[in-house]
């Protein structure tokens, strides 16, 4: 098992990491700070596998430093607080997203918007004090009090785990550009993690939802289980053609390099796209549609932390969680090769408390 270089850290940590472009994931060992002030340390106890982490582990966005340690799906129990931290106790079950730090002085942090903080942390992948971060396919992390968030008492902790990237991945954006007016026509772009939690936020604002898939065996599930009204296959030219301008919002959640005109075909006058999937490469536009509709197009990135403890509240009234698949660490590297494959119903979540331990 290879050691970190991190060795001036003072706590021992454990986790599975990638080494290379191969994104194969191993044990490793590593060191994170102790706990401070204004700090909260978490047990993991499980990790959402969103498809950012498979993008880090095979470098896709050009910017991986190995090792990395994935996870920013992460609900755990708080087992240190800081003499600062009055807002979490021991105990307490809390969730950990997409970012540890941000420089809480700039306009984007001072309006609760951390995630468009310039100097924003990532929770792994990120440099940190000479130092880089690791995320939740671990056994606990260290986090300042404002990066962390309430867990739902009355939602169960693995199928939760999601919320905290896909949830509000898809959560912020459709609040921000105003895509929850009831009775509105709501298209979901691509039934993978964030795909299926935008299904069950559609619905609870009281939307129309039709789900946009290259996957006609999701069909299915995705109406009797997920709560969609309606299923189109994107490959189906009949099928297309037929719901053009029928939709009033799209949320794009595709996670490879896609044409947006279809898309934008589907959508009537004054109609928004919102992009919220990062593939590597250019989407394809043309701005005649458009200018055409009077249709818009936005981008939307996670959620600050103040509207993901607002999203994660209204999914404990609502009940919202994420269907999931939950595995063990030593499954993940399989698990990754299935979600590349677009073959997950609809989330992997780590068992990391109990199967980190038996390794
Ligand atoms: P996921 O579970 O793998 O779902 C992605 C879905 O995209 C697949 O299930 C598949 O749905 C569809 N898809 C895959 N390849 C496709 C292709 N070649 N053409 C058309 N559709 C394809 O991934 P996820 O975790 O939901 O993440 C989705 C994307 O959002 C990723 O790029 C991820 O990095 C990004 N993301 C962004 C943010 C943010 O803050 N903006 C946050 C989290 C994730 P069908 O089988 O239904 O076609």
């Amino acid at each position: 098992m290879a050691k970190s270089p991190e060795t001036e850290l003072p706590l021992k940590a454990f986790g599975w990491a990638a080494r290379d472009t191969s994104g194969t994931l191993s044990p490793f060992h590593f060191s994170r700070r102790e706990n401070g002030d204004d700090d909260v340390s978490v047990k993991i106890l499980y990790c959402g596998v969103c498809h950012s982490d498979l993008h880090t582990l095979k470098n896709d966005w050009g910017f991986t430093t190995y090792p990395v340690v994935p996870g920013h799906e992460i609900v755990g129990v708080v087992t240190k607080v800081g003499i600062n931290v009055k807002k979490f106790r021991v105990g307490d079950n809390v969730g950990v997203g997409v970012i540890v730090e941000s420089c809480q002085t700039c306009e984007n942090c001072n309006q609760d918007l951390e995630q468009y903080c310039p100097k924003l942390v990532f929770t792994y992948n990120s440099p940190y004090k000479g130092t880089r971060t690791h995320g939740g396919y671990s056994d606990f992390v260290v986090v300042h009090q404002r990066y962390v968030v309430q867990f739902p008492d009355n939602l169960p902790l693995d199928a939760g785990a999601p919320l905290l990237r896909a949830g509000i991945t898809v959560y912020s954006p459709m609040k921000y550009y105003g895509m929850t007016e009831p009775g509105k026509h709501l298209g979901v772009a691509g039934l993978g993690g964030l795909g299926h939690v935008a299904i069950k936020f559609g619905k609870a604002f009281g939307l129309k939802v039709t789900v946009i898939s290259t996957s006609p065996n999701k069909e299915t599930e995705a109406i009797d289980k997920l709560g969609a009204d309606s299923f189109l296959v994107s490959k189906d030219p009949e099928k297309m053609k037929a719901a053009m301008g029928t939709m009033d919002y799209i949320i794009d959640t595709i996670s490879a390099a896609h044409s947006l005109m279809p898309l934008l075909g589907l959508l009537k006058l004054n109609g928004k796209l919102v992009t919220v999937g990062l593939p590597s490469k250019p989407l394809e536009l043309s701005v005649f549609p458009l200018v055409a509709g009077r249709k818009l197009i936005g981008g939307s990135n996670f959620g600050g932390l103040k509207e993901t403890q607002e999203m994660l509240d209204f999914c404990g009234k609502h009940n919202i969680t994420a269907d999931i698949e939950l595995i063990r660490m030593d499954e993940i590297n399989t698990a990754m090769e299935r979600l590349h494959k677009a073959d997950v119903k609809y989330r992997f979540v780590i068992d990391v408390a109990n199967s980190l331990s038996s390794l």
